[in-house]
């Protein structure tokens, strides 16, 4: 492709990106389609010779767009929201044609700066502690891909302050010990996998029947493991889990953890970025405790995925169980110390410029617009949860503080997860489902950056009409 190539399809590109979204409205949320359909609509072999542009814009709109959930759609109601803004994707675009890598800070200083810079301007958004500060003697953040990076960055940091760095060297995890309620993510037990501490020495700590973590049975727990001669190390608190968006109470928590040296993270990856409106800042209740946090831009504030914000208030042990020195990456500007290599805040080496994205969002007034957004599905959300109880087939089943409604049909699971499909099958909204003390639910959630109360309304009407 030539220069004038570029500037001609990308301008196009621009276009059709920009059709795709303000008529994504009149597409199916998700697709008609069975697996393998989509590759059998492709040659099995790459093209011998170059294809014009054309054809390629062409079979985005053939193949690629019929066979897409569109994340984007106003009234995907499924999962939790990926959503984007017009600023992120020029972000994005602008990381992608500048194609710097920013393992080191002297391998693209700007991208390590300009970093550092967002992660401390959201500090001051959401109102974190100063403790998570890049400036503050001990702590930092750093953008990461996703929570589940974040998460196993938070264990491996816990397990190396807990054994003084030994682990680095034996790997002898044996003995230590994690905990979280059933409610938590998947990618705690993947993680603690990935750390060789395994599943067995994960702790399924029990949750009351508002789905948090109940902070008496925390206690206990690590008394016994304590008793038999284990090393509890690690604890994840959830504000807003993923199946029911519960809180578990971080300070009784972190009260308990502190007393035997346990690394706290606080999981806030959906629910953090409601601190962006001040009247809901108590989603960071217990912060100034964690060891670790995380938050996803990525989820509710209009930042294309990827870009998780991951803070810790311990840098030296991140950096003690992450940073590896060979020769070919020594610079005088890390070893004064004035410098912030995110390759030690990481998994992988390489790394794109993602805090470009936050940066043209925050700039050309994305933080105003997602405080907005936060609001109407906040709003949404509760008059929901009114019309789901003036309905007498249908059962709220949880608390719904912020924008995330579980509701199952009082007939029983088997009704629930057929109105589930039923509802799916139309294309007029999506929904997902999740088991809560073995009850199935329906979760309602409310997220999209042009979902508002007519499109929630609307998957209202339909869920009642199909029940
Ligand atoms: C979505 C979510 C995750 C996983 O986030 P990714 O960024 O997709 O890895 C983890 N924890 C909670 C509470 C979540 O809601």
């Amino acid at each position: 492709m030539t220069p004038d190539e570029f500037r001609t399809h990308g301008k196009a590109l621009i276009d059709w990106v920009a059709d795709y979204l303000e008529s994504i409205e009149e597409r199916p949320v998700s697709p008609d389609v069975r697996p393998g359909e989509v590759r059998a609509m492709l040659p099995e072999h790459p093209p011998a010779e170059a294809e014009p542009f054309e054809a390629v814009l062409a079979d985005l709109d053939r193949v690629i767009v019929p066979g897409l959930t569109h994340w984007q759609h106003p009234s995907f109601f499924a999962f939790f929201p990926g959503n984007s803004s017009y600023a992120s994707i020029l972000g994005e675009l602008v990381s992608a044609g500048l194609g710097v890598q920013g393992m080191s800070w002297v391998t693209s200083p700007a991208c390590t700066e300009v970093e550092t810079l967002m992660m401390d301007w959201m500090v001051e958004l959401l109102g974190l502690p100063e403790r998570f500060r890049s400036t503050s003697p001990t702590g930092g953040g750093v953008i990461h891909g996703s929570a589940s990076e974040a998460t196993l960055a938070s264990i491996l940091a816990a397990r190396w302050r807990i054994s003084g760095g030994t682990v680095n060297r034996t790997g002898d995890t044996t003995h230590l010990v994690a905990y979280a309620t059933s409610q938590a993510h998947s990618s705690i037990e993947k993680g603690l996998r990935i750390a060789g501490i395994g599943t067995d020495q994960l702790r399924v700590v029990p949750h009351d029947e508002r789905f948090a973590m109940r902070a008496d049975a925390f206690a206990e727990l690590v008394a016994a493991d304590v008793a038999a001669g284990l090393t509890p190390f690690w604890v994840c608190c959830n504000h807003g889990t993923t199946s029911s968006m519960a809180f578990d109470p971080t300070p009784e928590i972190a009260a308990t953890a502190h007393q035997h040296g346990m690394w706290v993270h606080v999981d806030a990856a959906m629910s953090g970025i409601a601190a962006l409106a001040p009247e809901l800042r108590w989603v960071n209740q217990g912060l100034e405790l964690a060891d670790s946090y995380c938050t996803n831009p990525h989820k509710w504030m209009g930042v294309v995925f990827d870009c998780d914000l991951f803070y810790t208030a311990d840098r030296a042990a991140l950096l003690g169980a992450l940073s590896i020195l060979p020769e070919y990456l020594r610079s005088q500007a890390a070893e004064s110390g004035q410098a912030i290599d995110y390759r030690d805040w990481q998994i992988p080496l390489g790394r794109r410029f993602r805090a470009l994205k936050l940066w043209f969002t925050i700039r050309t007034g994305g933080v105003d617009d997602a405080v907005a957004m936060i609001r109407r599905h906040v709003a949404a959300t509760q008059e929901l949860a009114g019309l789901v109880r003036a309905d007498d087939r249908f059962e709220v089943v949880a608390p719904h503080p912020l924008n995330l409604l579980c509701l199952a049909l009082r007939d029983g699971d088997r009704a629930t997860d057929a109105l589930i499909e039923r509802a799916n099958a139309t294309g007029r909204a999506l929904f997902t489902r999740t088991v809560l003390d073995g009850r199935t639910a329906l979760r309602f959630s409310i997220g999209g950056r042009t979902t508002d109360e007519r499109h929630v309304r609307a998957g209202w009407d339909l869920l009642s009409s199909l029940a």
